[in-house]
C-alpha cells in the first residue's frame, strides 16, 4: 500500500543543505566585501597620512632652506641684508600647505597621536575629520551594500527554492492521493460487487424461506445503493472538474426539503443509526438551488457523519437563517479532524490517515464535490472540529432569496 503523501525527507535533507551551503557561501562573500572595503579604506587612510607627511617634508624643507640661506652673525662680509629671504609667518606657511594638501590642517594640539609636530614647533599637521569621515562612511556603505545584496541574494533564491519544494511536494501529494485513489475505488467497487455475487447465488442455489429472501433483498439493496452512491459521485466530480456539471436551480424550500433528505439517508443508513436531530428555524427559508445537487451535499455529509463516528451516533442539523444568509449545519461527535488536516479536506482524493491505518472505506471525493456543488449555488462551506475524538461541524452558507410570490 503507498503511504500517506507526505514530503519525502530527502527532498527537505537536500532543501535544507542547498540551504546552508548557500547560507555560508554568501556569508563568506559579504565578509570578502568587508574585508576587501576595509582594506580600501586603510590604503586611502595610508594616502591621506602620506600627503600629512609629504607636507612636513615640505614645511621643513623650507625653513631648513630659508635658515641656511640666513647670514652668518660671526662673518665680517655676510650677506646683503636684501637677498635673504624673510622667514614666513605660521599664516603664510598654513596657506602654503593647505594649497598643495587640502586635506591637512595646522591645529595647535595633536588630534591624533601621530600628528606630527612643525620643525620649528609652531604648530602640528594633522588631517582634516571631513575626508576621514567620507572614507568611513564609504566603508559602512560598502558594508551595507553587501550585506542586503547578500541578504537579497539568499532571499530570492531561497523563495525560488521554496516555491519549487512546494510545487514538487503538490505534485507528490497529488500524485500519492491519486494512487491511494485508485486502490480505494477498485476496493469500493469490488467489495458489493462480491457481496452482490454471492447473494445472488445464495438465492438462486438455495431454498430460501420468504423472511431469508427479504433480508437477502434488503442486502442487495444496500449493495447496489453504495454502487450508486459511488458511480453518481465519481461522474459528478468528472463533471465538476471538465466544467460541465450543469445545476437546474429553482426556488427551494429549504425546511421541508431537508427534512425529507434526513429522512431518506437514516432509511438508508439503518433506522436510528445515524441518532439524527433535525432543527430547523419555523421561518421559511428559501434558496435558488438545485435540489438533486444539495440532496448530494448533504448526503455526503451525513454519510461521512455515520462513516467516522462510532456508536451511538449522535448526528444534528440544523438550519436557519443569518441575515442575507442560510445556515445549513451538519455535526457529529465522531472521530473529529485534526486541526493540520482541516484545511485539505475539501482537497480532491484527501482522505486522513494512511491506507495502513485507515478503518472506514472512502474515495476523499465527497467532500471536494460538497464543496463544488456549494460554491457552485454562491455558498460557502466551513469546517471546523476541536480535534480527534471530539466530533466535526460542516457549515454551509448558502445565499437567502426572498419567498417565491406563487407561494
Ligand atoms: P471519504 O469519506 O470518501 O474518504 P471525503 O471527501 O468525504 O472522502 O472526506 C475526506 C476525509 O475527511 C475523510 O477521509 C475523513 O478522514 C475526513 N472526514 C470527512 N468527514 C468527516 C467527519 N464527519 N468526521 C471525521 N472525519 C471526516
Amino acid at each position: 500500500m503507498a503511504p500517506r503523501a507526505q514530503p519525502l525527507p530527502l527532498q527537505r535533507i537536500i532543501f535544507l543543505s542547498v540551504s546552508v551551503v548557500l547560507c555560508l557561501q554568501v556569508g563568506w562573500w559579504i565578509r570578502l566585501q568587508i574585508r576587501d572595503s576595509g582594506r580600501l579604506l586603510e590604503a586611502r587612510t595610508q594616502a591621506l597620512r602620506a600627503g600629512r607627511a609629504q607636507a612636513w617634508q615640505m614645511d621643513s624643507m623650507k625653513l631648513l632652506t630659508i635658515l641656511h640661506t640666513q647670514p652668518d652673525p660671526s662673518s665680517r662680509d655676510g650677506a646683503v641684508e636684501g637677498r635673504v629671504p624673510a622667514m614666513p609667518s605660521l599664516a603664510e606657511r598654513r596657506q602654503m600647505i593647505q594649497a598643495a594638501y587640502p586635506q591637512v590642517e595646522l591645529v595647535p594640539r595633536p588630534m591624533a597621536p601621530d600628528d606630527p609636530l612643525m620643525l620649528d614647533g609652531a604648530a602640528f599637521l594633522t588631517l582634516r575629520p571631513a575626508p576621514l569621515k567620507e572614507l568611513e562612511d564609504e566603508r559602512w556603505h560598502a558594508v551595507f551594500r553587501a550585506s542586503t545584496e547578500g541578504a537579497f541574494m539568499v532571499f530570492a533564491v531561497l523563495f525560488g527554492f521554496v516555491l519549487l519544494y512546494r510545487k514538487l511536494s503538490e505534485e507528490l501529494d497529488l500524485k500519492l492521493r491519486q494512487r491511494n485513489f485508485t486502490s480505494a475505488v477498485t476496493h469500493e467497487l469490488k467489495t458489493p460487487i462480491a457481496s452482490l455475487r454471492v447473494w445472488t447465488e445464495t438465492l438462486f442455489t438455495r431454498e430460501l424461506v420468504p423472511d431469508q429472501r427479504q433480508r437477502i433483498r434488503g442486502l442487495m439493496e444496500k449493495d447496489l445503493e453504495r454502487l450508486n452512491e459511488l458511480v453518481g459521485n465519481l461522474l459528478d466530480v468528472a463533471r465538476a472538474e471538465s466544467g460541465s456539471l450543469v445545476l437546474h436551480l429553482a426556488p427551494l424550500e429549504l425546511g421541508p426539503w431537508l427534512a425529507g433528505v434526513c429522512e431518506g439517508m437514516d432509511h438508508r443508513l439503518g433506522p436510528g443509526a445515524l441518532g439524527l436531530k433535525l432543527e430547523c428555524s419555523s421561518d421559511p427559508l428559501w434558496v435558488d438551488a438545485d435540489p438533486k445537487a444539495l440532496s448530494t451535499v448533504v448526503e455526503n455529509l451525513l454519510s461521512n457523519a455515520y462513516k467516522y463516528a462510532s456508536e451511538p451516533r449522535q448526528t444534528t442539523v440544523t438550519l436557519d437563517g443569518d441575515g442575507e444568509d442560510v445556515l445549513l449545519v451538519v455535526s457529529d461527535q465522531g472521530h473529529g479532524i485534526s486541526a493540520k488536516d482541516l484545511p485539505r479536506v475539501f482537497h480532491r482524493f484527501f482522505r486522513v490517515g494512511d491506507e495502513m491505518t485507515r478503518q472506514v472505506a472512502g474515495t476523499g471525493l465527497g467532500l471536494f464535490l460538497v464543496k463544488e456543488i456549494v460554491t457552485r449555488h454562491g455558498g460557502e462551506v466551513r469546517v471546523s472540529s476541536r480535534g480527534p475524538g471530539f466530533g466535526s461541524a460542516f457549515t454551509i452558507r448558502l445565499p437567502r432569496r426572498a419567498v417565491p410570490e406563487a407561494s
